[in-house]
């Protein structure tokens, strides 16, 4: 089974600059810009700028230029926002389980107050 990319995703767009953002970070392969609904102090979404949807997809496909792109631009965004010292999390949710709503991959870097733990127990 492969990946499909719906290219009208709200990221896509935002990439496309049909979507206004609130940029925190661009490099050749990664932008980075303020989650519209923000958890924590500082939530900023890393996207890589290639059509891949998930992390599974991008790991699987994307070339080693892009995947390293933006893993540096993790790193760029952790130094800008300045959440090294106290510490952050950061997530991708993919897929149904995962409870993904955007389906472009987007890592959401979050920190500036304690998380709790990671995962909530269901009940
Ligand atoms: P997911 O649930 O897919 O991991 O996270 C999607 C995130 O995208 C959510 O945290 C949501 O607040 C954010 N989001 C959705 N639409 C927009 C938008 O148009 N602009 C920005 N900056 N963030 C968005």
């Amino acid at each position: 089974m492969g990946f499909a990319y719906d290219d009208q995703n709200i990221f896509a767009k935002i990439l496309r600059g049909e979507i206004p953002n609130d940029t925190v970070y661009e490099s050749v392969h990664a932008l980075a810009f303020r989650d519209i609904t923000p958890q924590a102090p500082t939530h900023v979404l890393v996207i890589p700028k290639g059509p891949y949807v998930s992390m599974d997809h991008f790991t699987q496909e994307a070339s080693d230029a892009e995947i390293a792109g933006f893993m540096r631009a993790i790193g760029e965004v952790c130094k800008l926002e300045g959440v090294s010292d106290d510490g952050f999390r950061a997530i991708s949710n993919a897929g149904v389980n995962g409870v993904q709503e955007v389906p472009h991959l987007h890592v959401h870097i979050l920190g500036g107050r304690p998380l709790g733990r990671m995962l909530a127990r269901e009940t």
